[in-house]
């Protein structure tokens, strides 16, 4: 099946209230999302989403979208080797696609609707083709900064009462004991876990002692990024297990986490890790040196989302995703249904082909900023 053209489509929409962690704050999402148009009018779909104004990272919306439009999709369709883009081979679009250096988020988008037109040209769901089960995914809350602990504990409440099956609040210096604490002390033994967005030097491991003290889940990136080996000396000082979140940043650093053994739970985005292929080699990865992971988010709107989801069922993932309910984080999305967290915690992911949400046209149109067409 060949693809005779790619339709790129930059939307925006809005957060229902701003995005806090320990670096900054953002209003509205953007992403670039990837329509592949097969001959006989199939089409898949994929979402590079990178956070507005290097935010997050160095990639953002308006480099992606350059990047997509100028040299990934053409060097796409003009490929002479066939693997990729007439046999629709997911893995071996990831090779071709690591010939380009960086990028992971526009290849999230481009490989994600490869694996999405492949799954519905095959009449599969997506997690059958990636290896994963018929299964719900867990869904837990993540809970941003808040200028006062009446706010962060009223937050907690909600999304207790909403099923979440676990609850993650932000730590930076100065907001992090007293906080842990005082959400034991209002909620008991709650699954509880804290993420510190690499706020913290290996000089601070007297805090991560005293949290240590509080039966957390786990504590999501304590240092920094590239402080693999202070990770593991923080780890072997602490009962609660270290998860590793911006450190995963591709392969190799998966397979030095693992060496070093600087953590023992793994945080995979796919947006990061340049698609689904190579977060499900993060994933065996994991799997066969004994470390447990789960899926994080940028967040990401309905598509990489969705796609995520289907992620989420292979066996390895064993942790409650950050994959929360659409309307938690935007105004409106694109897809269609919404994901939709039960009272249980739980995500069902709907039936059918492909990702088993349709993307709603008149959404797409309603939230692009601008379209493009690159014809074979
Ligand atoms: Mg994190």
């Amino acid at each position: 099946m060949r693809i005779v053209e790619v339709r790129l489509h930059w939307i925006r929409i809005g957060f229902h209230e701003p995005f806090r962690i320990s670096s900054g704050e953002v209003s509205a999402k953007d992403a670039i999302v990837v329509e592949l148009v097969a001959e006989d009018g199939s089409r898949g779909w994929g979402e590079a989403s990178p956070m507005a104004g290097a935010f997050y990272s160095v990639e953002t919306p308006e480099s992606t979208w350059k990047f997509l439009r100028d040299r990934l999709v053409p060097s796409f369709l003009a490929r002479p080797e066939p693997a990729c883009r007439e046999k629709l081979d997911p893995m071996s679009c990831f090779e071709q696609l690591s010939e380009f250096p960086g990028e992971p988020f526009a290849k999230a988008g481009l490989e994600g609707a490869v694996w999405d037109l492949r799954a519905t040209l095959e009449r599969k769901p997506l997690w059958a083709l990636l290896g994963g089960s018929a299964r719900a995914i867990e869904s837990g809350a993540a809970i941003g900064l808040f200028p006062t602990l009446e706010e962060l504990l009223e937050r907690v409440r909600r999304f207790l009462t909403e099923g979440y099956r676990r609850i993650k609040i932000k730590i930076a210096p100065g907001s992090d004991v007293a906080l842990v604490s005082a959400v034991r002390e209002h909620f008991g033994g709650i699954p509880l876990m804290v993420d510190a967005n690499a706020a913290y030097r290996l000089e601070d491991a007297g805090i991560f002692e005293e949290l240590d003290r509080f039966d957390l889940l786990m504590i999501e990136q304590p240092l920094a990024r590239r402080a693999l080996e202070e990770h593991a000396e923080l780890q072997r000082r602490l009962r609660t297990p270290i998860c590793l979140d911006e450190s995963a940043e591709d392969l190799a650093a998966v397979r030095e986490i693992i060496r070093l053994k600087s953590a023992r739970i793994l945080n995979i985005k796919v947006q990061r890790m340049g698609g689904l292929g190579p977060a499900k080699l993060a994933h065996d990865l994991g799997q066969a040196a004994g470390i447990p992971c789960w899926l994080g988010t940028m967040p990401e709107l309905g598509i990489a989302s969705a796609q995520g989801l289907h992620l989420a069922t292979l066996p390895n993932f064993r942790y409650p995703t950050d994959v929360e309910a659409s309307e938690r984080w935007f105004v409106d999305d694109i897809i269609s249904p919404p994901i939709e967290v039960s009272h249980e915690g739980l995500i069902e992911i709907p039936e059918g082909p492909g990702m088993g949400y349709r993307v709603a046209a008149e959404k797409l149109s309603g939230a692009s900023i601008l379209t493009e067409r690159v014809q074979l």
